[in-house]
């Protein structure tokens, strides 16, 4: 009976979370400032997380493409891409 809550528990709170945000909006935090005009940024509540580019106006969920532009050595590595 434990483990099965335990199952249950997990999935119905990440969905209570989603709709919470889907009703009132994310709980935005910056996660991690590659450059003055380009972000990271994750929500709170649910744990979804994004990348913000200024000179763009783009916004567009995180993946491992944007993980790997700006890791070290990529074509955005924010210590040697200023952008
Ligand atoms: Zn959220």
């Amino acid at each position: 009976m434990q483990t099965l809550l335990a199952a249950v528990w997990a999935p119905l709170e990440r969905g209570v979370r989603r709709l919470a945000c889907m009703l009132v909006g994310h709980q935005y935090r910056v996660l991690r400032r590659m450059n003055p005009g380009a972000r990271k940024v994750g929500c709170d509540r649910c744990g979804a997380v994004w990348g913000m580019h200024d000179r763009t106006r783009t916004f567009v969920p995180w993946d491992s493409e944007l993980e790997a532009m700006y890791a070290p050595g990529g074509p955005l590595d924010p210590e040697t891409y200023k952008g």
